[in-house]
């Protein structure tokens, strides 16, 4: 059989030269863009492509045009400076998503950020003295007043705080922990395994749901470096339960001449209840209770960057400075930058709703949320079509990181349904895929046949933005 070639395909003869291409009108903006180091490399893998698919007898002659060339160049560097860390709209109903970076910082704490990131600042250094500082000193007198610990430290996240104190104060020595508390939190953080890398060993204690002050007693022994409280975090122990209370623990260690410890995981610096949220302990009370030591995280309740927080008795903490450890597991100034706005807001507990960005999400009311969804109802239809039906309904969000799932916040969202013929886990699955494609990506949720998109955390600000990238139908 003859193929007919058409007058159109180019061989790979027809290709022009690199450097023709390059000192072409056409490659100027790409250069200009992305330097000639990137525009040469990107050239070239187009030419290769272009030289194979000349020889499989593919190739039309319009593709050799310096214009098409410089577009397709342009594009895939584009493409590839894309950055990887995207703003996302999380409409997930979950405030503080771990997978979504948690909390997001006030605006006092993001100039504070930018100025240290601008600037040299008194990382450690005195500026009374002129000398060398610590750049603990930055936020300690500021988390002491907050919590009523005599002194503090910071670290890179909890995690860190936690396996900190633990190798600093238990290395080579037993801890006491009950058995309902030996909790995994996101996958790779397991009390146990932190217990084994800091080096020190677990002595557990009681059942899983019911554990007696009996249990802590008699697993104390000349070894025991302390007894330590871990916080639920993510799930909740019902029913026929007993725990000891920190004050109860505390006493029970002091009785012995031992630490008390607590990791709070979330940790909050003031009574929700307030705010009309679910009661957690705060640090303070946990404090006032006895504890020598409580660790929590600084980007969930907290609503700051992401650090680890470690109060506590002065001895203690002087220990946990000295490890060589607390030198890896330090903060930066980014992170010191952004916590002591945080902090200095928890100051002032009459604005704290407003001015505390998660706890502005937190406590933002359904009324607020519904008309929001009730514009934005006509705008999603539109953007997904006709084999849809999008309906504003009421919802519940939850606090994530570590709140207890069960405590859910009256919210209101749109749900999408698919009304067209075939079976919906597809066509949902295809529209979760579109939204997670806009250029400032949507993240709902499916659940029930249904895509599930919780107004909660788009504030007034963001709805003109998040409603112009979905003016045009979805394709
Ligand atoms: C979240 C949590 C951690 C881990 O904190 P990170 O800041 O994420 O490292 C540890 N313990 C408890 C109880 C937690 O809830």
């Amino acid at each position: 059989m003859v193929e007919h070639v058409s007058e159109d395909r180019a061989a790979a003869s027809d290709i022009p030269p690199l450097d023709r291409l390059l000192n072409a009108e056409a490659m100027r903006a790409a250069l200009d863009t992305h330097g000639r180091t990137q525009v040469v490399a990107a050239l070239r893998r187009d030419l290769d492509a272009l030289r194979e698919r000349a020889l499989a007898g593919g190739l039309m002659l319009a593709e050799l045009d310096a214009g098409a060339v410089a577009a397709r160049v342009g594009a895939a560097l584009d493409k590839a400076a894309r950055p990887r860390l995207r703003a996302v709209y999380n409409l997930t109903g979950t405030v503080l998503h771990t997978n979504l970076g948690r909390a997001l910082l006030p605006d006092e704490a993001v100039a504070s950020v930018l100025r240290a990131l601008t600037s040299p600042a008194n990382l450690e250094f005195d500026l009374d003295t002129g000398g060398r500082g610590d750049r603990d000193d930055l936020i300690d007198e500021l988390l002491c007043e907050l919590t009523g610990a005599e002194a503090a430290t910071v670290v890179n996240n909890n995690a860190a705080a936690v396996l900190l104190m633990l190798n600093a104060l238990a290395d080579r020595r037993e801890v006491v922990v009950s058995r309902g508390e030996l909790v995994e939190i996101g996958g790779a953080f397991r009390i146990p395994d932190i217990m084994k890398r800091a080096g020190a060993k677990l002595i557990e204690v009681g059942t899983t749901n019911r554990t007696h002050a009996a249990d802590y007693e008699t697993a104390i022994g000349s070894r025991t470096s302390m007894l330590m409280k871990v916080h639920c975090s993510n799930y909740a122990v019902t029913g026929f339960t007993k725990s000891v209370s920190v004050a109860d623990v505390a006493a029970l260690a002091h009785a012995q001449g031992l630490p008390a410890t607590v990791d709070l995981g979330s940790g909050t610096l003031v009574d929700l209840t307030q705010f009309g949220l679910p009661r957690e302990d705060t640090v303070r009370d946990t404090i006032a209770a006895g504890a020598d030591l409580v660790t929590f995280s600084g980007d969930k309740l907290l609503g700051g960057p992401q650090a680890g927080l470690l109060v506590g008795r002065a001895d203690l903490i002087r220990k946990i400075k000295k490890n060589p450890l607390k030198r890896a597991l330090r903060v930066g100034k980014l992170t010191l930058a952004a916590l002591e706005p945080v902090l200095h807001l928890y100051r002032a507990p009459e604005f704290l709703a407003q001015r505390l960005t998660t706890l502005r999400l937190l406590t933002r009311p359904q009324r607020d949320i519904q008309p929001l969804a009730e514009r934005l109802r006509g705008v999603l239809a539109h953007a997904v079509g006709a084999n849809y039906a999008v309906q504003a309904v009421p919802m519940f969000s939850q606090i994530g990181s570590g709140a207890l799932p069960v405590d859910q916040l009256p919210s209101f969202g749109l749900a999408l349904r698919y009304t067209g013929s075939g079976r919906p886990g597809r066509h949902l699955d295809k529209l979760e895929t579109l939204l997670r494609g806009l250029p400032t990506p949507v993240i709902g949720r499916i659940a029930d046949d249904a895509l599930w998109l919780d107004l909660r955390c788009l504030e007034a600000g963001d709805e003109a933005a998040f409603a112009a990238q979905l003016a045009e139908p979805l394709a």
